[in-house]
């Protein structure tokens, strides 16, 4: 077998890669997968929120540049992505929680965020009336942030590279490379066999890390376990409802007539461990049970609660471009949480990289891989 770019991973982060390339006009795009169908890495494990709330200049454009491209997406791929525009709800219990949400408002409004705003206590209870009103200092609301569907996404990037004669191979892990002159990859060494390349991509999700050993690249990613908890089907709060996200981490979302229960907690003593803790539960729902008063009398429906895996950068923010020290390697990896969101927009970036020679949409200069020393560890990110 033989592909011109080879991506490694076919989740929504390789899915729009491949897309974006066989839009640009490369013909041999294959993408290897180790996993027997779609959707079975983190993207498939993603409760779908969209934000442009962030701290950071780049995930504000990042995201800018995705919901553009969110909303021309069934025009494009004719898939359909699912972008609902409900608002996310950012909620401060006291001045120094609030400190943080009002630096990041700075930095959205600077970076072309128009909609964005503080709210103070009852505009903060306006918007989601389910809410205990005590305690609540004030936050910020954008209403143009809200819901995607992870898989839809992966689902019309991957049907559309294919219609534009991308390969996506499933049962593929890669394990190794043959490196030529100069040290560039000439071929991937799989579990079925060798594939020839020209140019390889990392888009291996919460694996990147393990993907780079194997091809001799030290690429800076590890996995961190987040757990979702889920109730039974209920009426108790309106579909419309906003994201609604407290300072410390605990967030709840409508989806599918289920409540959604977020709570960040360290990760396993296994990093690859997605299990789910039954103490953590408890303790999710007994949050939950204290902001949202009228969950007290909806069940957690705890044999179809789930986890999954983050792909965790040192700074929590995506390495996106050239692998240091291999010439053809790139990578789209460490997105941090924020990979199906961002997709839209880095699966468009690499492939300007590749074909192109450089990003033009917009400076990703501050996602290059060569911004981490060698020692840096990925670690957790802050929330925004
Ligand atoms: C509980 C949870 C909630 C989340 N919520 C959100 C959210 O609301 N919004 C958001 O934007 N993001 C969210 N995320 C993060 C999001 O899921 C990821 O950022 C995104 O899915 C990363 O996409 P990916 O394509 O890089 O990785 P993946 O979807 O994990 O795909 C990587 C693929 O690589 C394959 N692979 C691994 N090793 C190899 C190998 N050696 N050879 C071949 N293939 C290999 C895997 O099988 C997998 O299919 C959430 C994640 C979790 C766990």
């Amino acid at each position: 077998m033989h592909g011109a770019v080879v991506v490694v991973g076919g989740g929504v982060v390789g899915a729009s890669v491949a897309y974006h390339l066989a839009a640009r006009g490369v013909r041999d795009v294959v993408v290897l997968d180790g996993a027997p169908a779609p959707g079975a890495g983190s993207t498939g494990r993603a409760t779908g929120g969209f934000r442009v709330q962030f701290a950071s200049a780049i995930n504000v454009r990042l995201s800018l540049l995705a919901r553009e491209r969110l909303r021309a997406f069934a025009e494009e791929t004719g898939g359909d992505c699912g972008y609902v525009p409900a608002g996310y709800l950012w909620i401060a219990r006291n001045e120094a929680e609030l400190t943080p949400l009002r630096a990041a408002l700075a930095v959205q409004r600077a970076n072309g965020v128009g909609d964005a705003r503080e709210v103070d206590a009852a505009e903060v209870v306006a918007l989601n009336p389910a809410l205990a009103r005590d305690g609540i200092t004030g936050g910020t609301y954008c209403p143009s942030d809200g819901f995607i569907r992870p898989l839809g996404i992966l689902d019309g990037y991957r049907t559309a590279a294919e219609r534009l004669g991308a390969r996506f191979v499933w049962e593929v892990a890669v394990v190794g490379a043959r490196r030529g002159a100069g040290g560039r990859m000439d071929a991937l060494h799989t579990t079925r066999g060798d594939i020839a390349c020209d140019v390889v991509v990392n888009a291996a999700g919460a694996w990147a890390g393990l993907v780079g050993d194997a091809l001799g690249v030290d690429v800076p990613v590890v996995p961190l376990r987040r757990q979702v908890a889920i109730t039974v089907p209920t009426d108790a709060l309106p579909a419309s409802m906003p994201m609604t996200i407290f300072a410390d981490g605990f967030h709840l979302r409508v989806r599918d007539g289920r409540v959604l229960l977020l709570l960040p907690t360290a990760g396993a003593d296994d990093p690859f461990d997605d299990a789910v803790e039954p103490e953590w539960i408890d303790t999710v729902a007994w949050a939950a049970h204290a902001r949202v008063p009228c969950l007290r009398a909806i069940p957690v429906d705890r044999s179809n609660c789930w986890a999954g895996l983050y792909e965790m950068s040192p700074d929590g923010n995506a390495i996106l471009g050239p692998a240091p020290g291999t010439p053809n390697l790139y990578l789209a990896n460490g997105s941090s949480g924020h990979g199906v969101m961002h997709a839209p927009a880095l699966g468009l970036l690499l492939a300007e990289m590749i074909v192109d020679g450089a990003a033009h949409t917009l400076d990703v200069t501050a996602l290059r891989a060569d911004r981490f020393a060698p020692t840096d560890v990925a670690c957790a990110s802050e929330l925004l």
